[in-house]
Order: C-alpha cells, then structure tokens, then sequence
C-alpha cells in the first residue's frame, strides 16, 4: 500500500491536547492493522529541546538512539508501537543548522537559499524519510496557526498535497470550542477564525476536532461544518475525558478513525479496541488505592514529570489499584524536615534532575525512607542520592557527595568519569568540567546485566536488560566495596562491568535506585516492571 499521510495542527490556544490527538488517531489507526510512524515538528530554533529549562518545555523526553526529544513523543510511544528515534522530532534549529551546513558545504552552489524553496523542501524531506515500510505517517505541526514560528511548516505541509497527491493527504485541525456560561452556549468564532487563517495559508481542514467540556449538538456541528467549508459529518467533539486513556475509544465513538480511512480511500480490517477498552476498565475500577510521594523540585510543574506520571499511573494498572501522587518540594523538606508529604505516603519516589536546589532535602526524604522501611525508589538523580545518603549515614564516609554538587567532598561517591565508551557512536568519550553541556551527558539505551538475587531480578525476570539513560554523572567504583560492604546491593551493571546501573538494600522492604529512566519504556498495556513492583510494595507497606 502506498503510505499515507495525516497532519495535525491547532488553533486559538495551546495546551488543547494536540499530542494525545496524534497518538490517539495513530492508536486507532493500528487498531485497524495498519502500521504507523508519527512525526512531530517544533518550531522554535533550538536544536533540540535538551538545554532547554523544564518549566519552559516540560520533560524531555529520550528515544532509544539517544534523542532529547519533545514530550509528545512520549505520549506517542505510550499510545502506539511506532518506533521512534531523531528522525521523529524535529525543530526549526534542526532544520535551518541541515539548510546551512549543505549552503556552507558549496550544495546550493550559484543559487539564494530561501525559506521556499530550502527550507520547505528540507522539512518535506524530513516527512519522506519516514515513509519506509509505513502505512502511515502521522505529523503534528507543533505551536497554534496564527503564529510566525510556524509558517514554514504548514507551507510544507500545504506543498506536500500537491506533491503526493490529495488521494494521499488528510488535514486535522483541532480547535476550541468554549462554553461561555454569560451566554449559557457554546462559541464557535475562534473555530472559524482559526480556519480562515489555515485557508489563508492554502490549507482547508478535512476534519475538524473540536475540544469541549461537553458534546456538540448537530445545529452546532452544521453551523462550523457551514462556516468553515467542511463536510458535516467532519465535525468531530474531543471531549474532556477523565483519563487520558479513554481519548481512543471517545474519537472511535464519534466515528473519527472511519472518516479518516474514508478520506485517505484505504481498506482496513474492522477496529480492534479491545486493549483500551481494558485499559480504561482498569482506570476506572481499581480495586485499591496507594499514595506515592514524588519528591523534586518542580513540583508545581507535572509536565515535566510526565511519563513518571504515566508510568507510575500504570505500575497501578498492574496492582489493580489507584495511584494518588503527592508531589513534595524538597526545598520544603530543607526548611521543616519530613512533614506530612512524607509521613503520609505509602512509597517514596525520587525522580531524576538537575541542580543544586533542593538536593539536602531529596536526601533527607531518602534517609526517611530506609530509616522508615518505606518502599522507595530513586531514578538517576534519586539514585545517586540514594548513594550519598547510604554513604555518609551507613558507610561512616562523612560528607559524601556527587561530585555535582560538592566538588571538593572528600568522598566523591558519584563522580565524572573521565572516559567512558559511548555505546551509540561506538567511541571512547573523555570529558570534565569544562566539557559543553549541550549533547554531552550518557544518552539513549544501554544494555544492563542484573545480578541473579535481587529485587532488580525478580522484576524484569531476566538476565540483560536495556534501558534509557540521560545524566553526566556516574556511580564512582572506588566506593564499590566500602559500600557492598555496609551492606549496599549492586544488582544492574554494564556488561563490561565498569558501569553501576541499578543499587538496592537488601534488608528493606523495597528499596531500588536505577541510574537510567526506566519511566520512558512504560506503556498503560505493558506497565514496566519496576514500576510495576513498586507500587505492589507500597501497597504492601500500606496493608502492614
Ligand atoms: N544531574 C545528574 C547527572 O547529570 C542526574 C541527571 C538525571 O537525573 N537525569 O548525572
């Protein structure tokens, strides 16, 4: 079959949930056999979002090649079984440093590079390079219609139709639809106004998503359908849902995915939706309940803990039970010592970051934790802390530290290394102090061999396993044996053995720190097993 092509973009205001849009069309195009790739396209002119401050961006998300990504992909791999890596994320820097290099390169040699036709046909080339083995493409066009940033983007994508054909092509537009409560009714000027600025560029919507706190009445339907050139049965509600997870099943309802393949003229097999209807089963009937205390920093920020949430939601989905989380500022904890946050959870989280702010009071909680027997489990940063804390309180190494934030701590229990094989570029890397920051940190997945007795072991129930990294600092093997002495557990290291991975405590009931983001790999129909295990601990504490 030939490949497909979907394009999502938004109007009026962001935040509409365009990411679980895409991933949602994508979920139910693979519900109907078809296979997929997504596509998202960021117009702002960083090269990628790695260096850029989680309360301007959200998490990061990281691919298995090693991308820093945009979050979106993380929905979209929680959605879909597309495989994505840096060929799926893509933003103007990324698109003007290609232009640039090839212009610097003698490419265009005698010709003016322009933004049509360069900087276009590279942003169409980025589409074409997905088309490998895909039935189709799904390209969300990040930022809201209107914008300057996103211009030569959606001139991209109107050029696209021409060029593959509009047999081929199928234009979404997701929009607001507000109720004003004045009025006692729902509007539907932005919605026109935002079309008439896509048809402004070239592009008329084949389909509309309307995001609303309740569903359209048909005279709603028919009046946008009227007032924007659409078909009226292109009209489509995106409902506010409770979960997350129910958006497949809520767009399936409505008939969305059947428009789809109707417009793009292709022949599925029937929808399966068997596995969301599971998900969401489970979402809404749990059994139990257990409160997880996540202890950071940006804890007014939950975008940028997202696949922790998610796969913290989804270690629930394992256990039949609800997961409360309970986000605590560490900076608090600094202030007060371990206040209710703590005392009240049934299991400690510690996820990963960058900083000073708020480290002694991550390691404070940590202390609680292993002093209180409670379930804890500590990713990257939480890790390394975890280390700190286990060295300085059990080990007797007074002022243990990461080197991170104490350069001069007499026991650097977490350190630089100096070298170390970077697994993806298959080279011997070096770096210090002064090394850049951007692009430099252990990225992407590396393969981890568990030690046989162990909680590690016991969860994945395999031997090597591969996970998602994204840090600069590492677990420092001068300190390997004055810490298994104390009684500390190495339970995950590199294969070639120079690399800590995974520690834990064997006397507790749950206590696991990883050096890698085990929350990236987490899906709602494969909850990760660490996860997984986990919340069944703290719902264990809890019964206690
Ligand atoms: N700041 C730590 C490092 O760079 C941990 C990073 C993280 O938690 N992702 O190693």
């Amino acid at each position: 079959m030939k490949t497909k092509f979907i394009f999502i973009t938004g109007g009026v205001l962001s935040s509409l949930g365009k990411g679980l849009a895409a991933s949602s069309i994508g979920a139910l195009m693979e519900s109907r056999g078809l296979t997929i790739s997504m596509l998202k396209f960021d117009p702002y002119i960083n090269v990628d979002p790695g260096t850029m401050n989680p309360f301007q961006h959200g998490e990061v998300f990281v691919t298995d090649d090693g991308a820093e990504t945009d979050l979106d992909l993380g929905h979209y791999e929680r959605y879909t079984h597309a495989k994505l890596s840096q060929k799926n994320n893509c933003t103007t820097g990324k698109i003007y440093h290609t232009v640039i290099t090839k212009e610097r390169q003698g490419d265009y040699l005698g010709g003016t590079v322009q933004v049509i036709p360069h900087i276009t046909d590279e942003i169409k080339r980025t589409i074409l390079e997905l088309t490998d083995s895909v039935d189709v493409i799904i390209t969300e066009v990040g930022g809201t219609v209107g914008d300057i940033e996103s211009l030569p983007f959606l001139e991209a994508i109107r050029q696209f139709k021409g060029d593959v054909g509009k047999e081929n092509v199928c234009y979404i537009h997701l929009t607001l639809v507000p109720y004003i409560k004045a009025a006692g009714e729902v509007k539907t000027k932005p919605t026109q106004h935002s079309v008439k600025e896509l048809r402004e560029i070239g592009i008329q919507p084949d389909i509309l998503l309307c995001r609303t706190d309740s569903f359209l009445s048909p005279e709603i339907k028919a009046k946008i359908a009227l007032f924007c050139n659409v078909e009226h049965d292109s009209v489509f509600t995106a409902k506010d849902v409770e979960s997350i997870y129910e958006v497949p099943l809520v767009f399936h309802q409505e008939g969305l995915d059947e428009k789809i393949v109707e417009i793009l003229n292709m022949w599925t097999k029937a929808p399966d939706l068997s596995v969301w209807e599971e998900i969401c089963r489970k979402v809404k009937n749990p059994t139990d309940e257990v409160t997880i205390a996540v202890v950071g920093k940006y804890v007014n920020l939950r975008d940028s803990y997202k696949s922790l949430n998610e796969a913290l939601i989804h270690g629930g989905l394992a256990n039949d039970c609800r997961v409360n989380l309970d986000y605590v500022d560490s900076e608090e904890i600094e202030r007060n010592g371990p206040g209710d946050g703590i005392s009240r959870a049934d299991g400690i989280l510690i996820p990963g970051g960058f900083g000073q702010r708020g480290v002694e009071g991550k390691i404070e909680a940590i202390r609680h934790a292993r002093e209180h027997r409670v379930p804890f489990f500590g990713i990257c940063l939480g890790m390394q802390l975890a280390v700190a804390e286990y060295a300085r309180n059990v080990a007797g190494l007074e002022h243990a530290h990461s080197a991170e934030f104490d350069p001069d701590t007499p026991h650097p229990v977490i350190y630089l290394m100096k070298e170390w094989v970077n697994y993806h570029k298959k080279i011997v890397e070096r770096r210090d102090e002064e090394s850049a920051k951007g692009g430099t940190m252990r990225l992407g997945a590396y393969p981890c061999h568990l030690v046989r007795e162990s909680l590690a072991y016991d969860a994945y129930k395999k031997k090597v396993i591969s996970e998602r990294h994204r840090h600069r600092y590492e677990f420092n093997n001068r300190y390997r044996e004055p810490l298994t002495q104390k009684g500390m557990r190495i339970s995950g290291v590199s294969p070639d053995n120079e690399l800590v991975e995974i520690i834990e405590i064997p006397d507790h009931p749950w206590f696991l720190g990883c050096q890698f983001h085990p929350e990236f790999q987490s899906r709602p129909w494969e909850p990760h097993p660490l996860f997984r295990e986990f919340v069944r601990a703290s719902l264990e504490a809890k019964r206690r």
